[in-house]
C-alpha cells in the first residue's frame, strides 16, 4: 500500500512566523545537503523525508551542487516529489540555492544574473517542479555588482520560479545592502541562512542577528549541531560510517582532544536537563525566538526523531546558558568558524 502522512503530524512541531512575512517555518527543518547523493541508498532517503514530514517539518532544504554528485539530491529529492510527497506540494516548503561552482566555464558559480537564472531552472527540472518556495543566493559574490545578483533574485520570483528570496553567508553589512536593494525591487528578502551553533558565534559577533531583527528578516541557521560534533558521537574517537571518517567538510583534524574534553562536558549539561547534546544544541540555538529554523542535515531517521524532541525542553536558566558559554567558548571555535564559510 502506497505510503500515507502521519495524521497527527501538526500536533506537536512548532511553527515561528519568518521575520516579519506571512510565511511559517517549522522550529526543526531539513536539509539535504548531504546523504541524499550517488553514496546513499534511496530507501534511506525516503525513509529520512518520510520521517522528517511525519514528525511536522514541512521544510526541506536544497541546492544545485548537494551530492554527490552536484545534482544528485535535487535529482533523489524530485524522485520522491514523485512517489510520495505527490499530492502534498502545498504543504511543504522547499528551498534552493545557487552560488557555488556547479558546471564548467565562467558561468557556473558565484552571482551573476546568467548563472542565478540557469541554475534556478535547472534545479527545477530536476526536482520537477513548477517552482520553489525559496530561492537563495548561495553567498555573496565580491564581483558581481549586488544589483544585478538581486535583480536576478527579482526576476526568479516575478516569473514565477519561486516564491520568495533569501540570502546565504551574508555578513550584516552586506545583508543590509542586499535587503535595501530587494526591498526598492519589489521582493523583500524573506531569510537568512548563516551558520550557528554554541561552537561557531559569527552571527552573533557579526551584529547579524540584531540586523536580521532590525530588518524584520527570518533565519534559518544551518549545521547547528557543528556537523554532528554537537553529539555524543565522537566523545571516544570517530565511528566508521561518520561525517568526520569521510574527512571532507568536517576534518578528522577537528576531533581533537581538547575540543572533545569541552563537548563532554556541555553533554553533562544536557544530562542534567534530561537531554540528548543534540537536543540541548538545537535548543540553545532556537533560545530567545530570536532564530526561525534550526537546519539540521541527518543520516538516518533515527536522528531526526531524537532531535526533534529538542522542543520539549527549549529554555535553559542563566546558569545553564553561561556554564555553556564557558566550555563552548573554551572550544577552538575560529578553527571551526572558518570551515563553516561554506
Ligand atoms: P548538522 O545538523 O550540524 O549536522 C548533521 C549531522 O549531524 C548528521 O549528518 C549526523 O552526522 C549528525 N546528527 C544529526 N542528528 C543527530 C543526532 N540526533 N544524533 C547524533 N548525530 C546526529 O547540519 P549539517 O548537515 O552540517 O547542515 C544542515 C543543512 O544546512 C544542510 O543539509 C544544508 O541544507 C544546510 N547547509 C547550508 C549551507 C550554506 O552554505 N547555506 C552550508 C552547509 C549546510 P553523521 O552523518 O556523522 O551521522
Amino acid at each position: 500500500m502506497a505510503w500515507q502522512p502521519a495524521e497527527n503530524r501538526y500536533e506537536k512541531m512548532k511553527y515561528n512566523r519568518c521575520g516579519k512575512s506571512g510565511l511559517k517555518l517549522p522550529a526543526i527543518s531539513l536539509g539535504l545537503w548531504h546523504n541524499f547523493g550517488g553514496d546513499t541508498p534511496h530507501e534511506r532517503k525516503l525513509d529520512m523525508c518520510r520521517t522528517a514530514f511525519d514528525l511536522g517539518i514541512t521544510h526541506f532544504d536544497l541546492a544545485n551542487n548537494y551530492g554527490p554528485p552536484p545534482g544528485s539530491a535535487e535529482t533523489a529529492f524530485g524522485e520522491i516529489m514523485r512517489t510520495d510527497f505527490a499530492g502534498l506540494r502545498d504543504e511543504l516548503i522547499i528551498s534552493s540555492k545557487a552560488g557555488y561552482d556547479m558546471w564548467p566555464g565562467p558561468y557556473g558559480e558565484w552571482g551573476s544574473r546568467k548563472y542565478l537564472i540557469a541554475s534556478c531552472d535547472q534545479s527545477l527540472k530536476r526536482m520537477g517542479l513548477d517552482y520553489v518556495d525559496i530561492f537563495y543566493s548561495h553567498r555573496f559574490d565580491p564581483d558581481t555588482p549586488l544589483e544585478e545578483t538581486c535583480g536576478a533574485l527579482d526576476h526568479i520570483v516575478r516569473s514565477g520560479r519561486a516564491l520568495y528570496v533569501g540570502i546565504s553567508s551574508y555578513n550584516s553589512q552586506r545583508t543590509r545592502e542586499a535587503a535595501a536593494i530587494l526591498k526598492d525591487l519589489g521582493t523583500p528578502c524573506l531569510i537568512h541562512q548563516p551558520s550557528y551553533s554554541m561552537l561557531n558565534r559569527w552571527m552573533e559577533d557579526d551584529g547579524l542577528v540584531d540586523t536580521l531583527e532590525d530588518l524584520g528578516i527570518g533565519s534559518i541557521v544551518f549545521s547547528p549541531l557543528a556537523q554532528g560534533m554537537l553529539t555524543t558521537k565522537y566523545l571516544n574517537g570517530i565511528p566508521e560510517g561518520s561525517r568526520a571518517a569521510q574527512n571532507h567538510f568536517l576534518k578528522k583534524d577537528f576531533i581533537r582532544p581538547s575540543i572533545i574534553e569541552n563537548i563532554g562536558k556541555l553533554n553533562g549539561i544536557a544530562e542534567r536537563r534530561g537531554q540528548t547534546l543534540a537536543q540541548m544544541a538545537l535548543a540553545w540555538v532556537l533560545r530567545g525566538d530570536r532564530i526561525t529554523s534550526a537546519l539540521i542535515g541527518a543520516s538516518r531517521s533515527a536522528q531526526i526523531v531524537d532531535c526533534v524532541k529538542a522542543l520539549e525542553n527549549d529554555s535553559f536558566t542563566a546558569e545553564e546558558l553561561a556554564e555553556i558559554d564557558l566550555y563552548a567558548r573554551e572550544a577552538d571555535i575560529n578553527l571551526w568558524a572558518k570551515s563553516a564559510e561554506l
